[in-house]
């Protein structure tokens, strides 16, 4: 369980040397408690002290890594229950199973669903993570033939499923640089699937048909050295699946149970016949408490409203989302092109600049750090008024760019442009834009 700030604190050297990049001890100890800061930032703090550490401010849910490269799928890494209390920390990755039992043209449709279905929404591109590959057909021929084409084909990363060891052997080494999830060491297999997954250094699923057996295995295969480990608790009802989610959950968190503190992999694919269903109970695990979730196909329908749920889910619910301060040019502008001002909350960048794109005028857009807050919010607080909206113009650089001093501020109050004016000084022009930003591309061709 995580220790708090105090806690790390004294076991610090206490010598406010500074190294770390903080002023004291106490503020890294707050830093590192928080899980803003990592512990070898810290020069001296000694081995025992580190391991010590290292133990105890590891969080409850053991975090993990699935695949490799910009696909790298991490999950676990759990502190709380709720999100309310803090952010929940790693996505749940999903899935699509495809089996060995397929027709070729079926698994090149969802190798092709799987590559297609990614959407941009407020910058961030949205996408399934992970492939779940199913040794079906009890060939473990065929299912190294499936694994070296669905490897080559995409960057998924990969779950290989199997009852055979050897199957799973032979899947391994055709993926091993691609560090797949191994599925599933239960009490038949544990020994020759441990061997496996250690040899390889891959994470290493672990399935019963009761959390006391599982939580049994689980401590088994720490015994045995293994360390990554995720749970399947083997119930395939939606029920009992839900119940299964938050026991481990609260045993980890609440209970310290060590041997349930890893995440989970959940298979909706398995709970249902019926398309729509099968999204509602993914969609229940987006919230609690899924590390994986494993869809019997992607459809953009049902895909697409999970991706922006788990989205909505994992943001921090403290900390807005934010665009970086800068100039962002939009339509190719010129230096007569018109320069428009706004905050750097996420869904005001997103707004205005779509209806700068709708308006066809190639435009400059200043966004402005106001931490996240969204322009009247931002006025507000005192982070988007007249001063301190001069003082970024002028240090911004537009001045360079433009050969006019004009600037307009989409969906202001009007005492901001008198006050930015004030500041900027003679020979600028502030002016407000629309406050419906439905308006804006009228305005703009209308020219500012
Ligand atoms: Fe304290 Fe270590 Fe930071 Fe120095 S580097 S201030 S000893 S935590």
């Amino acid at each position: 369980m995580g220790l708090t700030g105090i806690q790390i604190f004294k076991l610090l050297p206490k010598t406010n040397c500074k190294e770390c990049g903080v002023p004291t001890c106490l503020a890294f100890a707050m830093n590192l408690a928080a899980g803003k800061a990592e512990l070898a930032s810290c020069p001296y703090v000694s081995e025992e002290t580190k391991a010590m550490l290292s133990e105890a401010s590891a969080p409850p849910i053991r975090p993990l890594a699935i695949g490799s490269g910009e696909n790298l799928v991490k999950i676990g890494g759990e502190t709380v229950l709720f999100r309310h209390e803090k952010t929940f920390v790693n996505k749940p990755g999903f899935g699509i199973l495809i089996s060995d039992s397929m027709p070729e043209s079926e698994i090149d449709n969802r190798l092709k669903r799987f590559n297609a279905l990614k959407y941009e929404r407020v910058g961030l591109i949205l996408r399934p993570e992970m492939i779940a590959l199913k040794n079906e057909s009890g060939d473990p021929e065929k299912f190294e033939v499936l694994v070296k084409k669905v490897k080559s084909e995409t960057d998924a990363a990969l779950i290989l499923m199997s009852e055979k060891v050897e199957a799973l052997t032979i899947g391994v080494k055709a993926c091993a640089d691609r560090i797949p999830l191994v599925y599933a060491a239960t009490d038949g297999n544990l020994e020759a699937l441990a061997n496996l997954a250690k040899e390889n250094k891959c994470p290493l699923a672990v399935k019963a048909n009761d959390i006391g057996t599982l939580s049994g295995l689980a401590e088994k295969l720490i015994t045995a050295g293994l360390k990554d480990l995720v749970l399947d608790s083997g119930s395939r009802t939606m029920r009992r699946a839900f119940e299964d989610q938050i026991f481990i959950r609260r045993a980890a968190l609440i209970q310290k149970n060590r041997f349930l503190g890893f995440p989970t992999i959940t298979f909706p694919c398995e709970m249902t016949e019926d398309p729509m269903k099968e999204a509602l109970i993914a969609a229940t695990f987006v919230a609690k408490y899924a590390g994986i979730i494993i869809l019997s196909d992607f459809q953009g329908e049902s895909l697409f409203p999970l991706l922006v749920e788990r989205l909505n889910i994992y943001t921090d619910p403290q900390r807005p989302m934010m665009m970086q301060q800068g100039i962002y040019p939009i339509g190719n502008p010129g230096e007569t092109s018109p320069v428009l001002i706004t905050t750097n909350f996420s869904l005001t960048y997103f707004i205005v600049s779509a209806e700068i794109e709708s308006s066809r005028v190639p435009s400059w857009l200043l966004v402005m750090d106001t931490e996240g807050l969204s322009v009247l919010t931002a006025w507000a607080a005192g982070k988007f008024v007249g001063d301190a909206m001069g003082v970024f113009i002028k240090k911004s650089g537009i001045v360079d760019k433009v050969n006019h001093r004009r600037v307009t501020i989409p969906g202001a109050v009007a005492v901001i442009s008198g006050d930015l004016e004030e500041e900027l000084g003679s020979g600028w022009e502030v002016k407000i834009g629309p406050r419906e930003a439905a308006h804006l591309p009228a305005y703009l061709k209308m020219g500012t």
